[in-house]
């Protein structure tokens, strides 16, 4: 293993904190020579999991096209690589924790929407106009009022909450 930012050998990695997750092992690590801390899974036992498509095709889940499509909708916007690396670890953790052997690749894009929703709306909104097919313009506006509501009230729940004063 090789740090992700800056290449140092393993040696120079260390193991920050260890979690016993659905699917196997979650490591967080920092590297000593940039500091930087980054997260590491190991699965266990993988099991196959086949995605239902809306054909009723089924394909082998590949994180990567789930990675792929993330990176599509978010490109150009400012969302780091590893925003979408993190995102995908978690709806593929997710999936397997559902014990499942098939999964309808709309409760896959349910669960990428929820992620897109707080990493970028324009990402989000991208992405949902192509999931969902909006069936008319109706809908989509309808989605993206839905989004200013919550950025609204998310906004007012910041403004409540007392800044600490540093003078
Ligand atoms: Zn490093």
């Amino acid at each position: 293993m090789k740090c992700p930012f800056c290449g140092a050998s393993s040696s120079h990695i260390r193991v920050i904190d260890t979690r016993e997750v659905s699917d196997g092992i979650r490591r967080r690590r920092e590297c000593d020579q940039c500091r930087q801390r980054f997260t590491t899974y190991e699965r266990v036992a993988s099991i196959n999991l086949l995605v239902v498509k809306r054909d009723n095709r089924r394909e082998e889940f590949d994180r990567e096209k789930l990675v792929k499509s993330m990176r599509i909708s978010c490109s150009k916007r400012p969302v780091s690589s590893a925003a979408i690396e993190d995102a995908a670890r978690d709806i593929e953790a997710r999936l397997y924790a559902m014990g499942k052997s098939e999964i309808p690749s709309l409760k896959i894009g349910e669960m990428v929407m929820e992620h897109l929703r707080d990493i970028d709306e324009v990402a989000y909104v991208r992405y949902a106009s192509v999931y969902r097919r909006f069936r008319d313009v109706d809908s989509m506006a309808e989605e993206i009022q839905q989004l200013m509501e919550r950025k609204r009230r998310e906004e007012e729940l910041k403004n409540q909450i007392p800044l600490p004063i540093d003078e």
